[in-house]
């Protein structure tokens, strides 16, 4: 036997072990299968018109094609440069729950290679040398065991290549999880400084963070500022699912 056919063997053991599930419905998938075809459907991705800065579609009530930005990124400027969130979050929001706490790892990496997949062009003409997970405290690290930032990062880097950097930035403080209704400000409050380089010599110019929900924007803007500060010029930021206040 080669180590090919080792290999094989080895995912077929791992599938009964831990079968697939869809990252969507959370059933478990025929072997081989990704994610229940009907379940593909059911996602929103973000389309055009796209706000120039989060990236999330821009509505019809904001004024549809009409606008560059969204009405959160017209109000307040951001720290990052501009981003991409692949779909609507209330259309993943229950496979973004079992992601985070429901140890549903492989979703994670399922969905950034989507990221990788739709956004795959937009992501390499950033030409970014690293991919930056927004990372977890400590203590919340301990209790949940990974960091389902880190997985979706993994996931854009199995397509595309970009390696995944988990030790240029750490959460040194340990903020409280906002509520949807929790307003920008206090979102913004809560992250202040929350977010502190390893290093003094990040040797890198352009990155790109990851994180699950963008929501403000001021949990990647709190980690593009420490960024900012160590001289990193272009900082993009991609999220699997963006949601509004
Ligand atoms: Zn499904
Ligand atoms: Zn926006």
């Amino acid at each position: 036997m080669n180590v090919r056919d080792l290999k094989k063997l080895a995912d077929v053991a791992a599938a009964l072990i831990y079968p697939p599930r869809c990252p969507l419905c959370d059933r478990i998938l025929p072997f081989g299968e990704q994610i229940c075809p009907c379940c593909r459907e059911d996602i929103v991705y973000e389309r055009e018109p796209r706000c120039m800065k989060c990236g999330r579609s821009i509505r019809r009530e904001e004024g549809g094609a009409d606008r560059v930005y969204c009405r959160d990124c017209e109000k307040h400027p951001h720290v990052y440069d501009f981003g991409y969130c692949l779909a609507d979050y209330h259309s993943v929001a229950r496979a973004i729950y079992r992601i985070k706490y429901r140890n549903r790892r492989e979703s994670a990496r399922w969905f950034g290679r989507e990221i990788a997949g739709c956004l795959g062009k937009e992501i390499t003409d950033l030409r970014p040398e690293v991919l930056v997970p927004v990372p977890l405290h400590r203590s919340r690290m301990r209790k949940r065991g990974y960091n389902q930032a880190a997985d979706i990062a993994l996931g854009i880097s199995d397509r595309l290549g970009i390696p995944v950097r988990q030790d240029l930035v750490i959460r040194q403080k340990n903020t409280i999880p906002m509520k949807q209704s929790d307003n920008a400000q206090k979102r913004r409050n809560n992250v202040k400084n929350a977010f502190q380089l390893c290093t003094d010599d990040v040797k890198y110019k352009r990155i790109i963070i990851v994180d699950d929900i963008y929501t403000s924007g001021s949990t990647i803007d709190a980690v593009a500022a420490a960024f900012r500060g160590a001289g990193v010029a272009g900082i993009w930021f991609v999220a699997i699912a963006g949601t509004h206040l």
